[in-house]
């Protein structure tokens, strides 16, 4: 199924199914106990929000060898690990803001793992069962920050810096091969495959469980392939994943 967390046209925020008429609202949360009601919010009324909020977002570097390879660097050989904070999370059409501290801010599509339960030490065969299912991201990242801190917490670190959405399908696996597609103003930049991971999601998983507890809710972004590109003020960049959806952000400028 398709799960999406939505505001209502009476301002309370619940999470939803996505069905051919519109979205039925839930009771609960995925995570913990949840059933369907009898309501059905048109999609014209429901104004979608993160599918999740997250305690930490977990990101890996250099998880697609052509990207590592845009940058002149080797591919790692274990995953390299990077934190994101919860506050860099925004949903879908919210603004990525482009911060007066940095002159080049780029885009990053990216697969994102949404963790299902309390999940620690996990063996790599059993990350299925901890997994709620799968999203898209924007790693948003201040190119010239990085590069200058020589560390990634300031310059994938900004609000706005983790577009997430548009909705959590429990029903995909990213070994198939999903296309992963960047657009900017209806410009294809990147255009990959899940399929060219180093590392795959049940690796990672397992690699990131080793290091820290992971909770239900929490989001993995698995890297970007090759085509990562400076984001301007006015911009409407696009993360489409196949079998996932379509994640659009506008871009402005503080
Ligand atoms: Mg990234």
């Amino acid at each position: 199924m398709k799960i999406v967390r939505i505001r209502t046209g009476s301002d309370e925020i619940a999470y939803g199914g996505v069905e051919p008429e519109g979205i039925r609202i839930y009771r609960g949360t995925p995570f913990v106990a949840w059933e369907p009601t009898e309501v059905v919010v048109g999609f014209a009324e429901a104004h979608l929000l993160a599918p999740v909020f997250p305690t930490k977002v977990v990101g890996v570097g250099r998880n697609y060898p052509d990207h590592a390879a845009e940058h002149a660097v080797a591919v790692p050989e274990e995953p390299l690990i990077f934190l994101k904070p919860a506050t860099a999370v925004i949903g879908p059409l919210a603004p990525i803001v482009l911060p007066p501290d940095s002159s080049h801010v780029e885009h990053e599509a990216e697969l994102a793992v949404v963790m299902g339960t309390v999940t620690r030490n996990v063996a790599i065969e059993d990350v299925g069962a901890h997994l709620l299912g799968y999203t898209a991201a924007n790693d948003v990242s201040a190119r010239d920050l990085q590069r200058k801190d020589g560390q990634w917490s300031r310059a994938k670190g900004f609000d706005t810096f983790c577009p997430l959405g548009p909705a959590i399908e429990t029903e995909v696996d990213p070994l198939e091969g999903l296309a992963i597609t960047c657009r900017v103003d209806g410009e294809v930049r990147q255009s990959g495959t899940t399929a060219d991971m180093v590392f795959g999601v049940a690796e990672i998983v397992a690699f990131i469980s080793r290091v820290m507890t992971l909770l239900p809710g929490d989001v993995i972004l698995t890297g970007t392939p090759a085509g990562v590109g400076p984001l301007v003020a006015g911009n409407r960049v696009e993360v489409e994943i196949e079998r996932i959806g379509s994640l659009v952000n506008p871009v402005i400028r503080r």
